[in-house]
């Protein structure tokens, strides 16, 4: 399916935006995913007519029909990314090409239309602008965007919907782990797996999450903060964390990552730290590692560190490894070196403190 022409937006502004006051309070301690601007993006999509009626409004609860096909057969697609204030002053979104190519491919996979390129990046655009008012100054805040599509076809037959409607909403973030980079610890579910070949897995959709529910709530019983995901058919290799990607530091300093191949999410994460690491000349591997090569990796001292990584939480070192079988600390169970240097590398980059010899900052005012 072609997504067609770019549209242009009609930007509406909200009439009854949260006050000065509301907003300064609310920014005071935003968390995460709980506080949002008072604009959001819309755009419809209909099958031979192709995107249309782009628009930049108040940000509203959305109608839909009890019939429409997203509520019955989860056709749904999502991405995240931030815009930073800048040390300078200005604003900037971290590779939101990489976002958009990807909310195509994950179109692609969920057989529904792609958007072109140019209305993905111009709708985070204008919504940026029109809510810049509400990017958190503090040092680690940052707006998360949050661009996502749904079939809202009323229609219950199962073939892909001829109607979608998507939306950019955006919420203030502040740092993720409130006093500071905190270790997670991860349950290696033995009962649940996230993705199979020929599946979902590396598509960002909402069905990925909702399988993965379950998983998580057996991790927060068993004291853990996560799931690490082992593949669907040997159950052994490490897959990914339930929404980051995975590293490992060898004794030797190299990284190892597991491969893309359909079971894992392509973040955009982990391809920067995969670019930044090579040329500082650091080896990076991308291949499969069981969980058994990570716990006597661990013992041995063969893995020094490990860690997730993905856009909300940038990179978080991993602690501590359960399973119903074993239990283990990976090193010290804290902070590595490595994993601490390449974070400051790609915030730094990020922030705009730091050279930027790949492009990836998108400056945006
Ligand atoms: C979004 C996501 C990631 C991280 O991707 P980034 O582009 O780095 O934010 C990793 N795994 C899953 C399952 C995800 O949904």
């Amino acid at each position: 399916m072609s997504g067609g022409d770019s549209p242009d937006f009609e930007i509406r502004p909200n009439q009854a935006p949260v006050d000065e006051a509301e907003r300064a309070a609310l920014l005071a301690d935003p968390g995460f995913g709980r506080i949002f601007t008072d604009h959001m993006v819309t755009v419809r999509y209909a099958e031979g007519k192709g995107w249309y009626d782009a628009q930049v409004g108040a940000r509203r609860p959305i109608e839909i029909d009890p019939a429409a096909a997203v509520l019955h057969y989860a056709q749904e697609i999502f991405e995240g990314l931030k815009a930073y204030r800048m040390e300078d002053g200005g604003i900037a979104m971290f590779r939101p090409d990489a976002n958009a190519a990807r909310f195509n491919q994950s179109a692609k996979r969920m057989a529904m239309p792609g958007l072109p390129q140019e209305t993905f990046l111009q709708s985070l655009h204008e919504l940026i602008k029109i809510d810049q008012r509400w990017i958190p100054e503090a040092e680690e805040g940052s707006l998360y965007l949050r661009p996502f599509a749904y079939a809202s076809e009323v229609f219950l037959g199962v073939r892909p919907a001829l109607e979608y409607l998507y939306l950019v909403i955006a919420s203030p973030v502040g740092s993720y782990f409130s006093g500071g980079v905190k270790p997670v610890s991860v349950w290696a579910s033995p009962d649940f797996t996230r993705a199979a070949p020929g599946g979902t897995g590396a598509a960002k959709c909402g069905g990925n999450y909702a399988s993965g529910l379950s998983a998580q709530a057996d991790a927060m019983e068993h004291g853990c903060d996560q799931v690490v995901y082992l593949d669907a058919v040997e159950r052994k290799y490490v897959d990914e964390l339930g929404g980051m990607n995975v590293f490992f530091v060898l004794d030797d300093g190299s990284l190892v990552t597991p491969p893309l191949g359909g079971t894992i999410l392509p973040g955009i994460t982990r391809d920067s730290i995969i670019k930044l690491a090579e040329v500082a000349g650091r080896k990076v591997e991308e291949r499969m590692i069981s969980i058994d090569e990570w716990r006597e990796g661990s013992e041995s001292g063969a893995i020094r560190e490990a860690f997730a990584c993905g856009t909300a939480a940038v990179i978080t070192p991993i602690g501590m490894v359960k399973s119903p079988e074993f239990e283990f600390t990976v090193a010290d169970g804290g902070h590595g070196d490595v994993t601490m240097g390449l974070r400051k590398q790609l915030v730094d980059i990020q922030r705009g403190r730091a050279d930027d010899p790949f492009g990836w900052v998108h400056r945006v005012a």
